[in-house]
């Protein structure tokens, strides 16, 4: 199948062109003629199989045609990042479109976001907790909502999101074009998408990056070794760019720190650092300014580097699902990439479960020279004992991190927790900007 067969306008193809985008993905092509057609959509699609494109592509075929200057399409995303990168592919696939696109996240200015809106937007990409705030204060409408994208939707459930959208679902006009994306479809997302679509056609596209150009490796070690033996690694083998993955913040920026002193170009990319250092730590990485980012799950949450070599799991996955979708940042679009997990002795019951999911056995490696035997250093106190899990208070439902669109969390089907958030870091809109970890 080719891109001509979708008949886009030439404003888009030119973009597609721009992007060497040869042909349409699986997804695309499954998910492109739907969308075209009027139908709402439930796509199970991971990151890194082009179903931001997916979505992207018809919804400026659609916007082309009708008024300008009003927000006829709503992107709902997890996290800023996502949000930017849904953005950066608009502005790429639109770029001659003259249609304009906006984000709208926590953690950076209120007003710039107005005075953007003001100058006249149809496309929003946006994280729940600022568009709520928007409309709050009437500085979005969705009146003239045509189409809605909740991409993601499995992690904006996990993150507790789904009484805000619930909520977004009700200011929307009913006669609009709904797209839902998720990885999986739980049982509560399915509910979800009957509640929010209408005669959805569904697609599924299988992990079409991980089990086709990936090689998996793991490398059983002791806990105090993981650092010595991840230098290790990192001297021995040949890597491009690298992402490494943490269970914690606090490991991330650890891990981060010790790389820099030992030479390497590494950043770290976690919920504590503000919206202009996780931005200056993303650009720089996609940019090849450091080679090295190391982060958390969520932090990481839907990166798009496509020269991505190796994915390391410093720290094994919480899921299967976790590991998937580590590794679905490597081996992008064609190319081959590696993914090495550091694994322990408490991590045999989660190696099974990924080697279920992967329907192949990982490799067991030894790294030739490395000291497997070497006694802990008395002082290396966090990286020899497993991470801690976070404290949570009592009767609160475990979250995994805080929400990374600088909004607090809240826990899932309880909209009005509001325990953690902090005097004095209120504002206006009567939300907090405060995160709880
Ligand atoms: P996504 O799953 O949307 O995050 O996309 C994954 C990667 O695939 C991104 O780097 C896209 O630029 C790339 N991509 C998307 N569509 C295509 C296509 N048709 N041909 C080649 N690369 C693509």
């Amino acid at each position: 199948m080719s891109f001509d067969s979708f008949a886009f306008n030439p404003r888009i193809t030119a973009g597609i062109h721009d992007l060497k985008y040869q042909d349409p993905t699986p997804v695309q092509a499954q998910v492109i003629p739907h969308v075209l057609a009027g139908r709402d959509v439930i796509g199970i699609a991971q990151t890194g199989t082009g179903k931001t494109a997916a979505f992207v592509l018809p919804m400026l075929q659609r916007l082309m045609q009708g008024p300008r200057g009003r927000l006829r399409a709503l992107i709902v995303a997890p996290t800023r990042e996502l949000a930017e990168q849904i953005q950066g592919v608009i502005e790429a696939l639109g770029q001659h479109t003259g249609l304009r696109s906006v984000t709208l996240y926590g953690g950076v200015s209120f007003n710039a976001q107005i005075q953007r809106l003001r100058r006249g937007i149809e496309i929003a990409v946006v994280c729940l907790g600022r568009l709520l705030d928007h409309l709050g204060q009437g500085t979005v409408s969705l009146d003239h909502l045509e189409m809605l994208v909740l991409d993601e939707a499995d992690q904006m459930f996990d993150m507790g999101f789904l009484p805000d959208i619930r909520r977004i679902l009700r200011q929307t006009p009913a006669r609009r074009q709904t797209l839902l994306f998720s990885a999986t479809m739980p049982n509560d997302i399915r509910a979800l998408a009957d509640e929010a679509l209408r005669n959805p056609v569904s697609v599924q596209i299988g992990r079409v990056a991980p089990a086709t150009t990936v090689n998996h490796a793991i490398y059983p070690v002791a806990p105090h070794l993981k650092t010595p033996l991840l230098i290790e690694l990192l001297q021995t083998i040949d890597t491009e760019s690298v992402l490494i993955f943490t269970s914690t913040k606090h490991r991330a920026k650890r891990l981060g720190e010790k790389l820099v002193q030992l030479g390497y170009r590494a950043t770290s990319l976690q919920g504590n650092l503000s919206q202009n250092r996780r931005q200056a730590a993303l650009d720089g990485f996609r940019d090849g300014s450091y080679q090295i980012l190391v982060a958390t799950d969520i932090a990481a949450r839907g990166i798009d580097v496509s020269s991505i070599s190796h994915v390391i799991n410093y720290d094994m996955p919480n899921t299967a699902e976790a590991y998937t979708h580590r590794i679905g940042r490597t081996g992008r679009a064609a190319r081959t990439g590696d993914a090495l997990t550091l694994v322990t002795n408490e991590d045999a019951a989660m190696i099974r479960a990924i080697e279920r999911v992967l329907g192949a056995a990982l490799k067991r490696e030894l790294l030739a020279g490395f000291d497997y035997n070497a006694p802990a250093p008395i002082r290396d106190a966090e990286f020899a004992r497993p991470p801690r899990e976070p404290q949570y208070r009592r009767n609160e439902p475990r979250r995994r991190e805080s929400r990374p669109d600088g909004t607090p969390a809240r826990p899932a089907h309880s909209p009005h927790h509001a325990g953690a958030a902090r005097p004095g870091n209120r504002r206006a809109g009567g939300r907090s900007e405060e995160r709880i970890r």
